[in-house]
């Protein structure tokens, strides 16, 4: 029989980080998923990254792992979005070749040491004293190990819809996973229902392009890897089309057939990411709706309309999709569909994303109730990270919201869990200003060295650059000038008597790291890459004093550790419905307690009591 010590059931998005990060912290782990040549497949559409979830990316990457390497080799168009916006909000993004992203996440998996590919369906996991020890494939053999991660995305009891027609699926072309789910219902997990939907593909040889608006990458393409400067693949442009009056009628003609409006699902679906039946009804007053038209590859004809995903029949499909300036002639290649899935509610794990009374068990991505790549990838980080931790009694990895984006989404998922698919925004997170996408290796790369889960030409590569920025720092505090000096240098500036240094003239938004370099020439020696570090940070500088005090206090709350058989019926004060909440939530600190729905600061008061009494 074979043993591992971490086997990561599904090669979708979450599964590869897992199988990767649990591999690169030493454990030998197994990838157990259903078609090898599956691996890394985009199941919806062919991009990565964006607002939020460009973040992800960059702090997966901090950690070494596989997203961002990966999508730098597939990009076919980079483009950094709000990037006339701060850079706290600024979030990089690229549509990738789909066949090259699947391609180079199959050959890292290879290539990784200590990670083995099993080709099979895991139909039951088994359990030795308590802890579940490994699962049983369905061709009946027996995979041994000392923690599972579970990853299954969109399989869990998946249904297709395309109007009236349903059946079941995983996603289009794959079968659901069905005895898995059955074996979660006898762990008595709490099951809910969600779904979600994808758009028609094209042909794009039936696209004329030749009087649609074209839109290219950025000129200086920003890649997600801290590890690369530029993009591997020929970069391309996508159209831009509208729909118009007539592609909203024969939509509203036919909702009843939808199966989203037909009645035919009952699950939750992704209010951020809506059909275009539901922009139809949700933005009646809209005459039209931006669609981007996405190569899915350089030797790919299919195009990826993004912005009309739908559940309607295929015939009303066609007619919509051809109302459209453009796609009069355009041939569907993939009908639209929804699909419907079982998720567990994530206030069932821990903060290691572990099942919390089912030891050596963990899930990660779609399966917790996110949608997403990239949220799918960063939970797969981290089960990865901790199963393999738990199998080689290590410390366990936690991640904090005042730390990373990451830690902001577990923390979330696990406190408050999820009414509809979590998706990740900067708005969720409140120290979005020092948790940047181009700072995310100065947050999380030690924590990487720390714990062994990154590679020596990375440690050399990152430690290159914290010298450089140390330097780059020391110079630029140790320069200065008096307020008359910086107003002949053509600075405005107060007239304070201040004097200030080079760096805090950075924080102001007209003065450049150009305009300094005129004043103190000796700047020059300062790459551009480190400047452009140390230009964003002075930006926040002055707010992230303030910021420090707030993450000093979340520290503080966060050190209250919380007893999982704490008694909240004990506390005299607490209301039934509080009690009840914070029993179902089982907060592992006093921060998390605070942010479970509902809790008030005088609750929390009593909670601390209980805990400085029984200290
Ligand atoms: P997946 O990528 O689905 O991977 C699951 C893996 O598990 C697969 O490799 C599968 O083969 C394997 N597997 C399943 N069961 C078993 C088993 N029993 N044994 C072995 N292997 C198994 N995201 C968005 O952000 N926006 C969208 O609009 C959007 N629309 C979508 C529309 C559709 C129709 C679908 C299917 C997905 C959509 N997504 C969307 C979601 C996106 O695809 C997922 O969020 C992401 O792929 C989740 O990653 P995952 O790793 O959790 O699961």
């Amino acid at each position: 029989m074979k043993h591992f010590d971490v086997i990561v059931v599904g090669g979708g998005h979450a599964g590869t980080e897992a199988a990767h990060a649990s591999a690169r912290m030493g454990a030998k782990t197994a990838l157990v998923t259903l078609r090898r040549d599956a691996i890394g497949v985009m199941s919806c559409n062919p991009a990565i990254g964006g607002l939020g979830k460009g973040h992800l990316v960059r702090e997966i990457d901090a950690m070494d792992g596989v997203m961002g390497v990966v999508t730098d080799r597939a990009g076919i168009q980079f483009r950094l979005l709000n990037r006339r916006k701060g850079p706290a909000v600024q979030g990089p993004r690229a549509q990738a070749d789909r066949k090259l992203y699947r391609e180079a996440m199959l050959e890292l998996t290879e290539l990784q040491e200590n990670l083995s590919i099993i080709e099979g369906e895991a139909v039951d996991l088994l359990t030795l004293d308590g802890r579940v020890s490994g699962v049983t494939l369905a061709d009946g053999s027996e995979v041994r190990c000392r923690s599972v991660i579970l990853t299954t995305g969109t399989f869990l009891r998946g249904v297709i819809h395309i109007g009236d027609k349903s059946y079941p699926g995983g996603r289009m072309g794959d079968r659901p996973s069905v005895p898995l789910a059955d074996r979660l219902d006898s762990l008595a997990l709490p099951l809910g229902r969600l779904k979600t939907g994808t758009p028609p593909r094209l042909n794009g040889k039936t696209i004329d392009w030749s009087i649609l608006e074209s839109q290219p990458g950025d000129d200086d393409p920003v890649v997600f890897s801290f590890m690369n400067t530029k993009p591997f693949a020929k970069q391309i442009s996508c159209g831009i089309t509208h729909t118009n009056e007539a592609t909203h009628q024969i939509i509203r003609d036919n909702l009843s057939r939808s199966a989203m409006y037909g009645g035919h699902i009952e699950g939750v679906g992704p209010r951020y990411c809506p059909s275009i039946e539901d922009k139809i009804v949700r933005f009646a007053d809209k005459t039209s709706h931006q669609i981007f038209l996405e190569p899915e590859g350089l030797d790919d004809d299919t195009v990826y309309p993004n912005g009309i995903s739908t559940s309607l029949p295929e015939d009303v499909q066609t007619d919509y999709v051809r109302s459209i300036r453009g796609l009069e002639q355009v041939e569907i290649l993939q009908p639209g569909y929804a699909i419907e899935y079982d998720y567990v509610d994530p206030r069932s794990l821990d903060a290691y994303l572990q099942v919390r009374n089912q030891p050596g068990l963990y899930l990660a991505g779609q399966i917790n109730g996110t949608t997403g790549y990239e949220e799918a990838a960063a939970q797969g980080l981290v089960a990865g990270l901790n199963a393999a931790a738990s199998a080689l009694e290590k410390e366990a990895v936690e991640f904090s919201r005042t730390q990373s984006y990451i830690g902001v989404m577990v923390d979330d998922l696990i406190t408050r869990g999820v009414t509809e698919p979590y998706r990740m925004f900067t708005s969720r997170a409140e120290f979005r200003l020092s948790l940047r996408a181009d700072n995310a290796d100065q947050r999380l790369t030690p924590l990487a060295m720390r714990i062994g889960c990154v590679s020596d030409k990375r440690i050399t590569q990152f430690s290159i650059k914290q010298e450089a920025l140390v330097h780059g720092r020391g110079k630029l505090d140790a320069l200065s000038l008096t307020p008359k000096e910086a107003i002949e240098a053509g600075f405005k500036v107060n007239q304070d008597g201040q004097r200030r240094s080079a760096f805090s003239f950075l924080s102001f938004p007209d003065i450049t790291f150009e305009d300094l370099k005129a004043v103190f020439p000796e700047l020059s020696e300062i790459e551009s890459p480190i400047a452009d570090q140390l230009s964003k940070d002075a930006l926040y500088a002055n707010y992230l004093v303030r910021q420090d005090r707030d993450i000093a206090a979340m520290q503080r709350d966060e050190a209250w550790k919380i007893p999982s058989d704490f008694e909240y019926g004990s506390l005299s004060g607490l209301s039934n419905e509080l009690r009840l909440k914070l029993s179902k939530a089982q907060p592992s600190t006093l921060g998390q307690a605070g942010r479970v729905d509902g809790v008030t600061p005088a609750a929390l008061a009593l909670i601390l009591a209980k805990l400085r009494q029984s200290r």
